[in-house]
């Protein structure tokens, strides 16, 4: 009896290893799959710094096929048009002026309302943003609670919102944001409570910095992002700007950012097209981001920060300057980096976000 045993558990254990191979085979080719599309854009302006831009019907026309996620924003930022400093001339750009630049919250109900109208079978190719708070105001955390109770079910994170930009936050009515401002703890904390993934522009560095000067931004953002591990972070552009330059240790210094382990929760954007001019502006630079990201891979995320864009020409203009870099990174990087890691990002968020937002209604 004994031996008539012996055979059948030996083919239920192959059974089982047969099947145990195939599931592996299964996560494996999951794994290596690519996910529909060229890219998914991690950072996207609808609007601009008028408020004015495309529509989201527009826009999808614009994404066709090669584009099958992105996240969707206006700009927090409304430019005055101030009649004493113009006169007739409209500005569109924050350059354009010296009048100041306010906080426009209606952002947030015009994107909302732009998701809502959308057939579901567009919505989910959609990761709309709130962004129209204060980072300066102990009073910006309940403006993002009120947005997620009057819109359930659309948002996914917070930003792009911008602490120090060159040129910008300067200009904003009131007073300055600061890295060390108590409003952007208690704005992060509930970032983490709801599961919102966090796009924030802090520049690296001042314009023009002496050498030498130690960038008192980056030491501050670091303690910042410290105090907040929960949160799930993208830090927009590495950091750079129109004139904040790539500092002569950036990669360094970004490389000491992705080893530490308690910067774990935060990841990077290469987005803008002035970040795409400085990573691809020689071989050298290609070559020395590009092992960075191989290295780092689950880190990194491409977008576009294109604004209203006018047709797919000027949408895709960011993805092809940066040709020269994703042609260097490893398969599974540039799929992570286009895609992959966004995927993973943002399907988490939404998860959490309507937890969140089912455990909050009504209150
Ligand atoms: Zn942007």
């Amino acid at each position: 009896m004994k031996k008539a045993k012996q055979p059948g558990a030996w083919i239920s254990i192959s059974v089982f290893a047969l099947i145990m191979l195939s599931q592996a085979e299964k996560i494996n080719a999951q794994s290596t799959t690519k996910l529909p599309g060229l890219f998914y854009d991690s950072h996207f302006h609808l609007t601009n710094y008028v408020q004015e831009g495309i529509t989201v019907q527009r826009f999808l026309q614009i994404m066709g096929n090669d584009v099958q996620r992105s996240t969707l924003f206006g700009i927090p930022l409304q430019q005055q048009w101030s009649y004493g400093n113009s006169g007739n001339f409209a500005p569109t750009y924050y350059l354009a002026s010296d009048a100041p630049l306010y906080y426009y919250s209606f952002t947030d109900a015009f994107i909302a309302m732009a998701y809502k109208a959308l057939p579901a079978k567009d919505q989910v190719k959609f990761d709309p943003m709130i962004t129209g708070f204060n980072p300066a105001d102990m009073y910006a955390a309940d403006h993002i609670r009120r947005v997620l109770k009057t819109f359930p079910g659309v948002f996914s994170g917070i930003g792009e919102f911008t602490i120090h930009k060159e040129f910008v936050s300067s200009k904003i009515s009131g007073e300055v944001s600061s890295l060390i401002n108590p409003a952007l703890d208690s704005v992060l904390s509930l970032a983490a409570e709801a599961g919102l993934v966090v796009l924030l522009h802090n520049d690296i560095d001042m314009p023009f910095p002496k050498p030498g000067q130690k960038p008192y931004l980056l030491e501050q953002m670091g303690s910042l992002f410290r105090r907040h591990q929960n949160a799930t972070i993208i830090w927009a552009h590495c950091g750079l700007g129109r004139i904040v330059r790539p500092v002569k240790e950036q990669l360094a210094m970004l490389e000491d950012a992705l080893t530490d382990p308690q910067l774990k929760h935060v990841s990077i954007d290469i987005s803008w097209s002035e970040v795409a001019k400085y990573i691809v502006a020689t071989p050298e630079t290609i070559s020395a981001t590009a092992a960075l990201i191989n290295r780092f891979p689950d880190r990194f995320l491409f977008g576009t920060d294109e604004v209203s864009p006018a047709d797919s020409k000027a949408y895709m203009a960011v993805y092809n300057t940066y040709q020269p870099l994703l042609e260097k990174l490893t398969e599974s990087a540039r799929e992570k980096v286009l895609k992959g890691n966004y995927a993973r990002l943002f399907d988490a968020a939404r998860i959490k976000v309507r937890a969140w937002e089912k455990a909050h209604a009504g209150n």
